[in-house]
């Protein structure tokens, strides 16, 4: 059996950063990760999946929510740094534009580009046309085009570099599946699927959308389906949107409320692509969400990812991408499954929970990616030491149990 002071468990965004963490700020304890990698092939795979299975997260600090920007800014402060010592590059600074014809929106984010001040200018529609002639926006929209650090970061690639840099300074990492954690005295008894078993005197949880699996009291978690598209493009194409942003737009008078895209991007099959999910603001829609389906079993999140998502989302998003890049040329489209992890009050819980040895850094709300490294931190050292070091404000942060 192997023993270490604090079990990580879940080496996706969120994991894989609080790992380097406790790696840089603790050397003399003896950390240990746990989490599978990614499956070679999704439609025949067994075990679990996670959000960050793709080449492009949009990274940007303008966020109407304070905290979410706070997250997102201290965790782009250290992307640098992450690329220097890991010698992974992660980071795309090709700027991210918010459009919207929304007024109460304009507003929002009108106050949030005065109060965060990230280098942007304020365009009108004719704006965006001479900065992006490719992209078509009616006269009522204002774009947010935002600069510096904003663009997307490639989610696997950060992964890499976050453990790269911990298992370089000695962490452990166990690519397995861990099937339960038992409090047994003094400490925990960690089982995995493998067949390995591990004695941790603590545990850090951020398994993502499957942290309710090892939990005998329930989190208020929701684990939403999501779909996403993905646009084939052909090497003319790549050329005429060299400049395109990450975008994310916004809808007063449409089928599609809410949209992010991401610029054409190569993916592993060789291919490049262009990316986009509907989004909308998953803790203030009105239920019925119209865009995420409610998961409520393993059995489901198995069925759902061995999916190609829902064929009338993806159906959805084609015609809005038509309409926003005119006349593109697509060689194929295709969509793909991905799941959100919603928390009750729309941030991340990084709490401690009430046993005293499993803490948790979980529920990006579908924001996660860029903001992962500085919950992995906060997280890690919640774990670590029991202590928020944090200027946001804990309560915020609380884990928040289920109703039985
Ligand atoms: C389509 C899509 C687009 C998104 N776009 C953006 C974006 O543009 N910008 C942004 O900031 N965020 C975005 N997000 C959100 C972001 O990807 C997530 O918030 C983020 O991945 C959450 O990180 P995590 O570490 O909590 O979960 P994950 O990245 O899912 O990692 C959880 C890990 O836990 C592991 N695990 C699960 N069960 C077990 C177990 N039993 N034992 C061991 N390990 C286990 C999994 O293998 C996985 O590696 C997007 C999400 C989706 C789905």
């Amino acid at each position: 059996m192997t023993s270490c002071d604090i079990a990580v468990i879940g080496l996706g965004l969120i994991g894989s950063a609080a790992l380097r963490h406790m790696s840089l700020s603790f050397p003399n304890l003896r950390v240990c990760g746990i989490g599978p990698d990614e499956p070679d092939d999704r439609k025949t795979h067994a075990g679990v999946f996670s959000s960050h299975y793709d080449q492009g997260r949009i990274t940007r600090i303008l966020d109407p929510s304070q905290v979410w920007g706070a997250l997102a800014r201290a965790s782009i402060q250290r992307y640098a740094a992450l690329e220097a010592e890991s010698g992974v590059k992660f980071h795309h600074r090709v700027g991210c534009l918010r459009a919207t014809d929304i007024p109460e929106e304009i507003a929002e984010i009108d106050a949030c580009a005065e109060r965060e001040r990230p280098p942007h200018r304020l365009l009108d529609a004719a704006g965006v046309k001479a900065a992006y002639p490719f992209l078509a926006f009616s006269d009522a929209f204002l774009a947010w085009d935002e600069k510096g650090a904003a663009g997307y970061i490639n989610p696997r690639s950060l992964i890499a570099a976050q453990l790269k840099v911990a298992t370089d300074r000695g962490t452990h990492v166990i690519p397995e599946i861990v099937s339960s954690i038992d409090c047994l005295g003094a400490g925990l008894t960690i089982r995995t699927r493998e067949g390995s078993v591990l004695r941790a005197r603590k545990a850090l949880l951020a398994a993502g959308g499957y942290c309710n699996t090892l939990l005998d009291r329930k989190l208020e978690l929701q684990t939403k389906g999501h779909t996403i598209l993905l646009a084939e493009m052909p090497s003319e194409e790549i050329e005429r949107l060299r400049a395109m942003p990450a975008i994310i737009s916004a809808f007063a008078h449409d089928a599609v409320s809410s949209l992010y895209m991401l610029p054409p991007l190569p993916y592993p099959d060789g291919k490049t692509y262009i990316k986009l999910g509907l989004s909308g603001r998953p803790q203030e829609l009105p239920a019925p969400e119209p865009y995420f389906d409610a998961i409520h079993s393993g059995r489901q999140l198995l069925d759902w990812f061995h999916s190609d998502g829902r064929r009338d989302i993806a159906a959805c998003m084609r015609t809005a991408l038509q309409r926003m890049i005119p006349g593109l040329k697509a060689l194929s489209y295709h969509s793909a499954p991905c799941l959100i992890s919603n928390s009750a009050h729309g941030k991340p819980y990084i709490d401690a929970l009430e046993n005293g040895r499993i803490y948790l850094a979980t529920a990006g709300n579908g924001y996660a990616a860029k903001s992962s490294d500085e919950i992995g931190r906060i997280g890690a050292m919640l774990c670590a030491k029991n202590e928020w070091q944090s200027d946001l404000n804990r309560e915020d942060f609380r884990a928040v149990y289920a109703q039985k």
